[in-house]
């Protein structure tokens, strides 16, 4: 059963907002980080809620792929299925079909495409998209949406939104995102939201911004797109490569980002100091005893762990090593996240983001 969703906002400074989103009886501070990726594949759910995560995402995609080839016929709700008792926000995963579809296969109802691993032809639509989210248990749903790569021609990217404007449900299902896609283009961007706000949707997320695209762009963007969303409904940015993406998409005013930059970081030998980088393959950490960040109250470090000997897990690449960073790096990653809550309800986000040398 679809559980309620309340979002209310609480402090707005210039683009960034600050507010609470209540999901039963679940009350999240927002802006508020959503973990995916390598971040939830290497640690269990009472490690990530020891952490401070409260929130991942899921995408309907896997699921379904696998429920059609049988391999998983039963299916419970994710909660139940991964131990997580706090917030999943659903996604079609309708990006990754469209770049395993040949051009031929953006058909009007949806997508078809190869399935890599058993070569079947599938097709995923719309419907089936949002059917998987509400089946999974996902709190919050996104729509399904036409994937373009950030900078393909105008016509590509206008199609896409066209058709992601068409594919919006009616009636509107209950906790559902609307997805305004576009690319970089404002005009289309704009007939996006035109479409969305008509449905009074809970949300909108902003689809199809990679994170290869240049921060600088990505900002821009998000910007433009948040002065053109009525201030009620929550504004998701799905998907940000790093800390730096993460905090501004968050300045330019978004509730809800979500990013592995935490897990990628970790994965790459690398543990945040701040907005700072340690990067643990480094030859002189052989002989450094301290611990990441001194001082830092993660668990990593609270134990005592030494540069020195994640030096060496990192070299001869230990499942351990990564495990730890990861730990480090989540810990201060929310961390951050919690200081620019603080400034937005302070009023202070311009002198935070020029204190920490950001944009
Ligand atoms: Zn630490």
């Amino acid at each position: 059963m679809t559980k309620k969703v309340i979002f209310e906002l609480s402090a707005q400074h210039q683009h960034a907002r600050s507010g609470r989103l209540t999901v039963a009886d679940h009350q999240l501070l927002t802006p508020l980080l959503v973990q995916t990726g390598s971040t939830v594949a290497t640690l269990t759910s009472e490690e990530l809620q020891h952490l401070g995560v409260q929130a991942i995402k899921q995408a309907a995609l896997p699921y379904w792929l696998a429920a059609s080839e049988e391999q998983q016929p039963q299916f419970t709700d994710l909660h139940a299925r991964l131990k997580w008792p706090g917030l999943i926000v659903g996604e079609t995963g309708s990006e990754q079909a469209y770049r395993w579809a040949k051009p031929r296969g953006r058909k009007k109802d949806g997508v078809s495409f190869h399935e890599p691993q058993t070569g079947q032809q599938k097709r995923y639509t719309p419907e089936m998209g949002l059917t998987w989210q509400a089946k999974l248990g996902c709190d919050l749903q996104t729509t399904f949406s036409r994937w373009e790569n950030y900078y393909a021609p105008v016509d590509d990217l206008r199609a896409a939104g066209q058709q992601t404007s068409t594919w919006l449900p009616n009636p509107w299902p209950q906790n559902t995102l609307a997805a305004i896609a576009g690319g970089g283009l404002k005009r289309v961007r704009r007939l996006g939201v035109q479409a969305a706000v008509a449905h009074a949707p809970f949300g909108y997320a902003i689809v199809g911004v990679d994170p290869e695209v240049k921060l600088d762009e990505q900002i821009r963007l998000l910007t433009e797109v948040t002065t053109m969303l009525p201030s009620a409904g929550l504004r998701y940015f799905p998907t940000a490569g790093s800390i730096e993406q993460a905090l501004l998409a968050m300045v330019a005013g978004m509730d809800l980002v979500d990013t592995d930059c935490a897990g990628q970081a970790a994965q790459h030998g690398v543990a945040f100091n701040g907005l700072k980088r340690l990067h643990l393959a480094k030859e002189h950490l052989i002989r450094d005893t301290a611990t990441l960040v001194p001082g830092c109250q993660c668990p990593t470090c609270q134990a005592g762990y030494s540069r020195s000997y994640l030096h060496q897990l990192v070299m001869t690449r230990q499942p351990l090593g990564t495990r730890l960073v990861l730990v480090h790096n989540l810990f201060v990653l929310n961390k951050l996240v919690a200081e620019l809550r603080q400034a937005i309800n302070a009023d202070r986000v311009a002198e935070w983001t020029t204190e920490r040398s950001l944009g």
